[in-house]
Order: C-alpha cells, then sequence, then structure tokens
C-alpha cells in the first residue's frame, strides 16, 4: 500500500513553525516514499473557526511551495476534505451509529450544570477528573428512550474499556502504555450534532486511507483515544509518528518571545523557501551524517522517519540565517534578482513591514522601521526594472554579504541614490584628519573622469598610499569609503569603485570635499 498522509490543520489562527515543521515531515515522506500528502481542513469547532485561517494555511504552503496531491481546494478521490462538508454528507453520523450499535459509544444527557458538580465533586474527593460514566454509561434503555422523548440534549461519548492496558506504537517513542481506567470517556460527537476532533480526525484517516500520522507530541495523551477508536472499529491503526517538541535556543518551548513564528512572517523578511525548509527540516530531525546544507531534492532523498528525533527540537535563528545566507551565496545573481522580484510581488510582504513592530532592538541602537526597510527594497526593485544590468552588478558585491533578500534594500542603496546618507560619526572621525582633502582630489583626478578595472582603482589609492609614506591601506580605504558610500562597512572598495564608475565617483567625491573640515 503506498503511503498517504494528512496535514490536518484546525483553521483557528495563523500558520506557526510547529505546524510548518510536521507538514514538511508529511510533504517529506510522502515524496521519498512516492505516496500522496493529503490536506484535510478540521474545522468542526465552529467556536473557535476563523475563516481567514485556512485562506492563510493555503497561501504560506503555497508560497513556501509544499504541494499537496489531493485538498479543499484542489479536490481529489476521497472527498470532500473539509470537515464541516463531511458532516453535512452525513458522514460521522453513520459511523457513530455502528459504534453505538457495538456498545462502544454511548448517549450522555448531562446538563453544564450537571457536569460542574461532578468535577466539584472529584476535586473535593481527591478523585480522578473526568468523565468516567456518571448516569448515563450504564443507563437502561427506558431511561436512556425517555430522556430522548423528552427532547433533553445530548451527546455521544465513547465508553472506554475499563481495566486493561491500551498501546500505542509510536515510531519515535516506541510502545507506550496506557492505563484504560485513567481515561475519561471522550465526547466523540457534541450536543450540536457535530463531531469532535478525535472522531472526525479517525474516521476521516480510515476512510482516506492515510497510513500514517505525523503530528506534535501534544497529542500523545489523546493517542490512546485514537488508538481505541481503531480497534472497536476493526479498522487497522495508522502509524503513529509524534514528533518532538520545538524549543527556542533557551530550551523553552517555541513561543512568541523567541521571535516571529507565524511562517508569513519569515518569508517577508526575505528568507529563501528552499532555506526555511532546509532550517525546519532540521528540527528534530537528522539525516544520520553532518551534512545540513540540502536542497529540496536531496531532503526528499534523505529524509526517513527513523531520522526523527526524540529530544526537543532546538529552533536557531543563528542558524536560519547562516543557511540562508549561504543559499543566496550559492545562487546566480540573476536567480537574486528573481526571487527579491518575487518577494516583493507577493502581498504579503508590504503588509508585514507596514505595521512591523522591531520588538528585538538591542539597547543603544536605533529601532528598525519597517516602513523605511520596505522603500529602500521598493526603490531597489523599481530601479533594477529601468536599470537591469547595473542593478545586477550591485547585487552581485552584496550577495557576499547579506543573509536575507531584505537587506538588499539597504545594502545597495548607496549604489542607486544620487547622495547616499551620511553615517555623522564617519564624516568626524575620518574628514577631520589632514591628508583626506588632497587623497580625495586625488581619487577625482585619476578616477573621476574615465572607467577603470577593479586593479586599476586599487593602483590609484595605493599609489597616493605611497606617496605619502602611509604604511597601511586603512587611512586611505576607510575616508573614500565614507566619501563614496556613506557608510563604514560594505563591500570591498575597489569592486564598488568600479562599480560606480567614474560620473558617480566624481560628483561623490565633490560632495564629499564639501564636508571636509
Ligand atoms: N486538527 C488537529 C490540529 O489542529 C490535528 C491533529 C492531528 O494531526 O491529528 O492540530
Amino acid at each position: 500500500m503506498s503511503v498517504r498522509v494528512r496535514f490536518a490543520p484546525s483553521p483557528t489562527g495563523l500558520l506557526h513553525v510547529g505546524a510548518l515543521r510536521t507538514v514538511l515531515f508529511d510533504y517529506l515522506y510522502a515524496r521519498h516514499e512516492g505516496g500522496q500528502c493529503l490536506l484535510r481542513i478540521e474545522d468542526t469547532d465552529r467556536t473557535r473557526y476563523n475563516p481567514e485561517s485556512e485562506a492563510e494555511f493555503v497561501e504560506t504552503l503555497r508560497w513556501v511551495g509544499i504541494e499537496f496531491d489531493e485538498g479543499p481546494h484542489i479536490g481529489g478521490p476521497k472527498g470532500p476534505y473539509r470537515q464541516s462538508e463531511r458532516k453535512e454528507a452525513g458522514i460521522y453520523a453513520e459511523w457513530i451509529e455502528v459504534l453505538q450499535s457495538r456498545g462502544h459509544a454511548y448517549k450522555a444527557f448531562d446538563t453544564s450544570e450537571e457536569l460542574d458538580q461532578m468535577r466539584e465533586f472529584q476535586q473535593i474527593n481527591k478523585q480522578q477528573i473526568g468523565y468516567f460514566g456518571g448516569d448515563w454509561r450504564d443507563a437502561d434503555q427506558s431511561k436512556v428512550d425517555a430522556a430522548i422523548a423528552e427532547g433533553k440534549p445530548y451527546v455521544i461519548r465513547m465508553r472506554v474499556p475499563r481495566d486493561r492496558k491500551i498501546v500505542v506504537q509510536d515510531v519515535i517513542r516506541g510502545r507506550i502504555e496506557f492505563d484504560s481506567n485513567i481515561l475519561p470517556d471522550p465526547v466523540l460527537i457534541k450536543a450540536d450534532g457535530m463531531p469532535t476532533y478525535h472522531f472526525a480526525a479517525m474516521v476521516d484517516d480510515h476512510l482516506m486511507e492515510i497510513t500514517h500520522i505525523l503530528r506534535g507530541e501534544e497529542w500523545i495523551p489523546t493517542s490512546p483515544i485514537h488508538a481505541l477508536l481503531f480497534e472497536m472499529f476493526g479498522w487497522e491503526a495508522p502509524v503513529f509518528v509524534h514528533c518532538p517538541v520545538i524549543v527556542g535556543a533557551d530550551g523553552k518551548k517555541l513561543s512568541k518571545r523567541h521571535g516571529a513564528t507565524r511562517v508569513l512572517d519569515y518569508m517577508s523578511q526575505g528568507y529563501l523557501k528552499s532555506a526555511l525548509k532546509n532550517f525546519i527540516a532540521l528540527i528534530g530531525w537528522s539525516p544520520g551524517n553532518d551534512e545540513e546544507v540540502m536542497s529540496e531534492e536531496e531532503l526528499i532523498r534523505l529524509f526517513s522517519l527513523e531520522g526523527l528525533q526524540p529530544s526537543p527540537g532546538r529552533f536557531d535563528m543563528e542558524k536560519l540565517r547562516w543557511l540562508n545566507g549561504v543559499r543566496i551565496r550559492s545562487m546566480s545573481t540573476e536567480e537574486v534578482l528573481g526571487e527579491i522580484e518575487g518577494l516583493y510581488n507577493e502581498p504579503y510582504t508590504k503588509q508585514f513591514w507596514d505595521s512591523f513592530v522591531d520588538e528585538d532592538s538591542v539597547p543603544n541602537q536605533p529601532k528598525k522601521d519597517g516602513q523605511k526597510i520596505w522603500s529602500q527594497f521598493e526603490r531597489l526593485v523599481l530601479f533594477a526594472r529601468e536599470n537591469r544590468e547595473y542593478a545586477l552588478k550591485c547585487i552581485k558585491e552584496e550577495q557576499e554579504r547579506v543573509t536575507n533578500l531584505i537587506e538588499f534594500g539597504e545594502a545597495c542603496e548607496f549604489f542607486i541614490v544620487e547622495e547616499p546618507p551620511m553615517d555623522q560619526k564617519a564624516v568626524d572621525k575620518w574628514f577631520s584628519q589632514e591628508h583626506v582633502r588632497p587623497l580625495l582630489e586625488h581619487i577625482k583626478a585619476t578616477c573621476g573622469s574615465s572607467q577603470l578595472t577593479v586593479d586599476e582603482y586599487r593602483e590609484k589609492l595605493v599609489s597616493f598610499q605611497e606617496a605619502q609614506g602611509f604604511e597601511k591601506l586603512g587611512p586611505i580605504v576607510h575616508p573614500t569609503r565614507v566619501a563614496l558610500t556613506g557608510k563604514t562597512a560594505g563591500p570591498g572598495l575597489f569592486e564598488l569603485m568600479a562599480v560606480l564608475g567614474p560620473e558617480k565617483i566624481s560628483k561623490r567625491i565633490d560632495r564629499a570635499l564639501t564636508l571636509v573640515k
């Protein structure tokens, strides 16, 4: 039987990193095995349903590049793929009948006050909390019929067998045993007729012929309920794969405190989908060697359930930045520009930067201004439309240094604006030195009229250094860089001079001369 896995989010909110990890493992495993990966929307909890959430899932997964073989947006042979629609089609009603007729489920008519009293009683008497039968698990049929005749609302609960062990086989953790006496009878069908997650998901996993359930380890405590459902129906259970929790660099469960957890936010910051997938795949999975930089094809080839780790997976931002930088450097400059244009065209990018709030600014450092970051990025994109060749040269110089796509905006700014903003501290430091005026005049005279090569620019500066008796090139290079770029750091000076060319060099030197003390 071919491998079939499903990603089954509840559309209650945003798509976070943890869910991306689950769906990525689903996807890699399905592709590795030549199987299918399904999207199923678990929207039976109408109180928490959020209509924008499903769109966010589909949109994020499209952008990240995870494709499904079946799902609500593309259809498929086992549809519908939205549980609310499956409920309307009568699928769950049919199967709950089966369980009731076999004595594995029963109607319970407790009111919410009665349930509160039960809980209070259990608390006072230090008993196990939960519904272990109440008045209804063993009620006479006549009592049940009377309650129905009275029109009392009811839920349908599972009759959890008592005094036995329930065994769940998990690929990562092996055999996990549960004592059935501590499992409350879970609700399978709610009073409004909607199935609960437990019931709907397992019925669907069977009907959709799911072979492996990959999900977060927070589902381990309820996994015996799921195993019991398969047993009660007499169906073969899928293989359970509970993936380890994701923790931040401090070892605590990943949360907003560790930075963005919404996947669209990473994409908007210019992380490449290939780097993000590479990074996420390594949280809790290892290919069995020290390899860290992997293409999607390699991830698919190497992915195996055996490589999943039981220990928490660490979300290390530094590693993501590093992987992204490696990826940017491995691409041709044409490809980088293509990615930059793609990022600009994604509707969520601008939205993200417009509403950006810098929560991790370092003390004594200016806060990052989202709108400024966006406008610098936009300027590069618009500039590249008119001046493609020059833009490619600028990007090529910055490609070595930049760690995400959005940073190209700021990094390339000095190349493309007429008068790049000047770092005042750098001006104060360098432009008060005596040799700077003759240096700038020398550059204007030797580099300001015709295009030179990188080596020729170097020679011009070295000749000034030697003529003036400077031991090192630093005092020559630093003020020149400030004069030409406004900044103290950037790509190689001679390389950037070759990109700027004589006209820009000459104009910038003129401006710098007005600032020299
Ligand atoms: N709908 C559940 C969730 O939102 C899916 C759990 C599972 O994969 O079984 O997490």
